[in-house]
C-alpha cells in the first residue's frame, strides 16, 4: 500500500534491516532456545543479544532486568496485576484518566471486580497531569502507581521522573506505559526511580506481537503468566524468537535515529503544524505544546467531524488518525480530548499526524497543500460553520 503514512502512534512499518534480522529464525535458527543442542543454542544467544540492545535503548543497569513479552498490552497487565499479588494488603492503585485502555480497562475492572481502590488523576487543558492530586492520592495504601510516559494521542509527556520519586516515598511500586516514548526520547532507567517499564515492538519499526516489561533488580515480582521457566520463570511460553531478535535490531536502530527523530522529524512535524494553523482559520494544536514527543501533531479543527477529514485524506492517500472512540461504536470524543477539557465541537475534529523517520520532506509539502483544502469543503457542509472566527450558525452540542 502506497502513500502518504502519518499513523505511526498507531503502528509502523518493519524496518527492512530488521526484518533481515528476523528471517534466518524461521527456517535456519528455528531451534527452541530452551533445547539441549546447537539449534537451541544458536537461538538462545540471540535473544541474549537481543536483550541487551532494549537495555541499551532504556539506559538499564542490567540486561536481566529486560522480559519480553507480547506487547504493550501484556506488559502494562503483568505490572500491575504484579504489584498487586506481590503486595496483597495494598488495595489502591493510582493511575491518569489519559491512560490506554490497556490500563484503563484493567483498572475498571479490579475496582468493579475486585474491590480496589483507583485514583484516575485528571489533567489540565494542556494534558498535564495535575500534580496537587497525585500528590493527594498518594498513601501507603498504593500498590502500584501506573503512570503513561507519553500520551498516544496527544504526546504530551508527564514529569515521570518526579511521579516515580514521589511514588517510591510512599512504598508504591511505579511503572510507566512509555509505548510512545521508547524511542522516541532518550532514557536512563539505571539512574531512575522507575521500577516498572512497558514498551512495544510495533512502534519502534519491529513487529506486532512483540514487546517488553523492563523490571527494576531486587523488585518484588509475579509472573501473570505461569507455565515453563522461559525469562527466568517472568514470562512463561516458548520464545517469540523471531519477534524478540526483530525487537533487539529495532531497539538498536532505534538508539542510532534518535538525534534524528528529535531534529528533522521534529522540525517536519513543526512545519506541518505551523503551515495547517496559518492556512486554517478555528483549529488549534492539543497537547503542551512545549512538551511533546517529537513526531506528534494533534490538531483540532472546529465545527467538522475527524471521520470525514479521514475519509478525505485517504482519497488522497494520506493516512492520520481521529481522536474519536470510533472503534467503540461511539462517536463519541476521545476520553483524552475530554479529560482535556477540550470543547465538543472541535474534540470532534481533532486529528492525529503522526510521524517516523521514515517520513520525507516532500511528504509534509504533500500534506500541508491539501489540508486546508479539505477542511474548507467540510466546513461548507457543516451546520455550525459560519466563517473564521464568527459564533457557530446553529446551537453547537456540548459534552453528554
Ligand atoms: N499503551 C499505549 C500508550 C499505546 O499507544 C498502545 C498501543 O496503541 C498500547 C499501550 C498497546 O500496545 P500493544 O498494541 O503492543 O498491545
Amino acid at each position: 500500500m502506497a502513500g502518504i503514512y502519518l499513523d505511526n502512534n498507531a503502528t509502523t512499518r518493519v524496518d527492512a534491516e530488521v526484518l533481515a534480522e528476523m528471517l534466518p529464525l524461521f527456517t535456519q535458527d528455528f531451534g527452541n532456545p530452551s533445547s539441549m543442542h546447537g539449534f537451541g543454542a544458536a537461538v538462545g544467544g540471540k535473544i541474549e543479544w537481543a536483550r541487551k540492545q532494549v537495555q541499551a535503548l532504556l539506559g538499564a543497569a542490567h540486561d536481566s532486568e529486560v522480559v519480553f513479552t507480547s506487547g504493550g498490552t501484556e506488559s502494562d497487565n503483568t505490572a500491575i496485576l504484579s504489584a498487586l499479588e506481590a503486595y496483597p494488603k495494598k488495595k489502591s492503585i493510582v493511575t491518569s484518566v489519559v491512560e490506554h485502555p490497556a490500563v484503563l480497562a484493567l483498572c475498571d475492572y479490579l475496582e468493579k471486580k475486585r474491590g480496589y481502590t483507583v485514583h484516575r488523576i485528571g489533567v489540565d487543558g494542556q494534558g498535564n497531569l495535575d500534580l496537587d492530586a497525585y500528590r493527594a492520592a498518594l498513601s501507603e495504601d498504593v500498590a502500584i502507581v501506573s503512570i503513561m510516559w507519553a500520551n498516544n494521542e496527544t504526546g504530551t509527556i508527564f514529569p515521570i521522573e518526579e511521579l516515580a520519586t514521589l511514588a517510591k516515598a510512599v512504598g508504591a511500586v511505579f511503572h510507566t506505559d512509555a509505548v510512545q516514548a521508547v524511542g522516541k526520547i532518550p532514557m536512563k532507567l539505571a539512574d531512575s526511580a522507575v521500577d516498572m517499564l512497558s514498551l512495544s515492538g510495533h512502534k519502534l519499526h519491529a513487529p506486532k506481537g512483540i514487546g517488553a516489561l523492563y523490571v527494576k533488580r531486587g523488585l518484588r515480582f509475579r509472573p501473570m503468566l505461569r507455565g515453563g521457566h522461559q525469562e527466568r520463570s517472568r514470562r512463561a511460553g516458548t520464545e517469540n524468537a523471531p519477534g524478540i531478535v526483530g525487537l533487539g535490531a529495532a531497539a538498536q536502530l532505534a538508539l542510532h535515529h534518535m538525534q534524528d527523530e528529535n531534529t528533522r522529524v521534529k522540525a517536519l512535524r513543526d512545519k506541518l503544524e505551523g503551515a495547517i494553523l496559518e492556512a486554517v482559520p478555528n483549529c488549534f494544536v492539543t497537547g503542551n505544546p512545549a512538551n511533546r514527543l517529537p513526531n506528534t501533531a494533534n490538531i483540532a479543527f472546529e465545527y467538522i467531524e475527524g471521520e470525514a477529514i479521514l475519509l478525505l485524506l485517504n482519497e488522497h492517500g494520506i493516512a492520520a488518525s481521529s481522536g474519536s472512540a470510533c472503534t467503540s461504536g461511539s462517536l463519541e470524543p476521545s476520553h483524552v480530548m475530554r479529560a482535556m477539557g477540550v470543547p465538543y465541537t472541535a474534540a470532534h475534529g481533532a486529528t492525529r499526524f503522526s510521524l517516523s523517520r521514515e517520513t520525507t520532506a516532500a511528504e509534509i509539502d504533500q500534506v500541508i497543500a491539501v489540508v486546508p483544502g479539505i477542511i474548507e469543503r467540510l466546513r461548507s457542509l457543516s451546520p455550525y460553520w459560519a466563517g473564521a472566527g464568527a459564533a457557530p450558525k446553529a446551537f453547537a452540542p456540548t459534552y453528554a
